[in-house]
């Protein structure tokens, strides 16, 4: 077979699509079940006021997953780049973790959470090695594709790290509470600022999807962190894994583990849950 020229093989046609009902409001417009070719179940982004300038900052996110390929990160079925753009992914029935954890709550058992940070732990160890930032990990950004399986999604803020090794936001549409102090401080992001937001993220998990510093202002944040408070152990959350969030937590970024690692230890965490 011939191959597929770069750039094309994610351009697919908009009457292999039929469109359903709405999923929910994205940032640049509502989102869409859908089938694709009569037996996929998809959902369809589209883009309410798609000038130029705001259809590249839309069609962004689509062009980093575009080379994306895990068993845990959601994949890209292709993009429609006329006029209506549309962005087509796979559809994750369950929806959002955040709200899944709150209707599933009292089904749900420590290992399948602990199953879930380990499988957002490793889509997260693979983006490293792409020298990719997510910069946005949260329950919220996590979809529910079967009851033990989730797909870590949402890469609109998403930045393959340069040679300076960091990425510089210019944004301010910025999740505070659940950044790195660097991040607050000097907008920089990288392998370990994603590593201290996976750790807000599994303590959004074993919390069951409460706002981290729900008691705080955004403002406040950083003062507290800088005087060396940190998120208070979850009810359900393993002392085991609680001392792996604080090394998430290190205020200097070359304290904390790094995502490979952090596999290893939840699995470790996983064999060994229940049996103390
Ligand atoms: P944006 O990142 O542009 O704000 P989201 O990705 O948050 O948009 O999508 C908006 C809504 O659509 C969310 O509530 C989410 O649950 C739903 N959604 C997005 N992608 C999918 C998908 N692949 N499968 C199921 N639901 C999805």
């Amino acid at each position: 077979y011939a191959e597929i020229p770069e750039g094309t093989k994610h351009r697919i046609s908009r009457d292999d699509i039929v469109v359903g009902r709405i999923l929910g409001e994205g940032f640049f417009g509502e989102v869409h079940n859908g089938v694709y070719k009569k037996r996929i179940c998809v959902a369809i982004k589209t883009c309410k006021d798609c000038s130029a300038d705001v259809k590249e900052k839309f069609l962004s996110e689509a062009s980093l997953m575009k080379n994306l390929d895990h068993p845990h990160i959601v994949r890209l079925i292709g993009v429609i780049e006329v006029d209506p753009v549309w962005i087509v992914m796979e559809l994750y029935e369950h929806g959002e973790l955040g709200n899944y954890l709150v209707e599933q709550q009292y089904i749900l058992s420590t290992a399948m959470l602990i199953q879930y940070c380990v499988q957002i732990c490793k889509a997260l160890a693979y983006l490293e090695g792409l020298n990719m930032v997510h910069r946005d990990i949260a329950v919220r950004n996590v979809l529910v594709a079967s009851a033990n399986c989730v797909k870590l999604g949402d890469f609109g803020l998403s930045r393959y790290v340069d040679e300076q090794e960091y990425y510089k936001a210019s944004v301010s549409r910025l999740p505070i509470k659940w950044m790195a102090p660097e991040s607050i401080n000097f907008r920089r992001f990288t392998t370990a600022s994603d590593v201290w937001m996976f750790g807000v993220c599994v303590w959004e998990i074993f919390s069951l999807a409460q706002q981290p510093f729900f008691w705080l202002e955004n403002g406040q944040v950083v003062n507290q962190l800088e005087s060396g408070v940190r998120l208070p152990k979850p009810q359900l959350c393993p002392p085991t894994i609680y001392s792996l969030l604080s090394r998430c937590w290190a205020y200097e970024p070359h304290g904390r583990p790094g995502f490979s690692q952090l596999v290893c230890s939840l699995r470790y965490a996983l064999q060994t849950q229940g049996s103390s």
